[in-house]
């Protein structure tokens, strides 16, 4: 079984209340391909919420607690980037998956890219916090961008 981004299956779980939803992914769900999960609804924040990024090298620090997130007007949500990666651990234990496909250059969920804390768009390489934590217990995560590109 595949956890995926929930918002690459079409649900509203993103920052700004929308989706990126991909028929690719929307059928991996329909077809019971994959189960879709956000770790940040999960972890506790709103939808629509404000928009954050680690602030430090990536999402493996912030899980040994040597760097942080911040939201764009400087609220610490560090707590719940991580208890959301705990719930999508728990989700992948529960159903014995052993991949995950996540959205791209998002602080939880992106594999390969991740903005680089100065919220001004730009990217730099490492993981976020969620994709961190699954790779750490033996989960394989997948960029959502490079799926698509057929790099897997
Ligand atoms: Fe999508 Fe992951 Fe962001 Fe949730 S945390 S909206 S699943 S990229």
């Amino acid at each position: 079984m595949i956890i995926i981004s929930a918002c690459l299956a079409g649900f509203n779980t993103r920052y700004d209340g929308k989706n990126s939803c991909h028929a690719v992914f929307e059928d991996m769900v329909r077809t019971k391909k994959a189960i879709p999960f956000c770790p940040e609804q999960a972890g506790g924040l709103p939808t629509p919420r404000t928009p954050a990024e680690i602030i430090g090298k990536d999402g493996f620090e912030v899980i040994k607690g040597k760097a942080v997130v911040l939201t764009r007007d400087g609220r610490d949500v560090t707590e719940y980037f991580i208890r959301g990666a705990k719930e999508t651990l728990k989700l992948a234990e529960l159903i014995d998956a052993d991949t995950a496909i996540l959205k791209s250059k998002s602080p939880s969920c992106g594999c390969r890219f991740i903005y680089d804390g100065k919220f001004n768009g730009t990217l730099k390489e490492g993981m976020g916090v969620t994709a961190a934590y699954l790779t750490a217990y033996g989960l394989k995560v997948i960029d959502s961008d490079e799926y698509l590109r057929g790099l897997y």
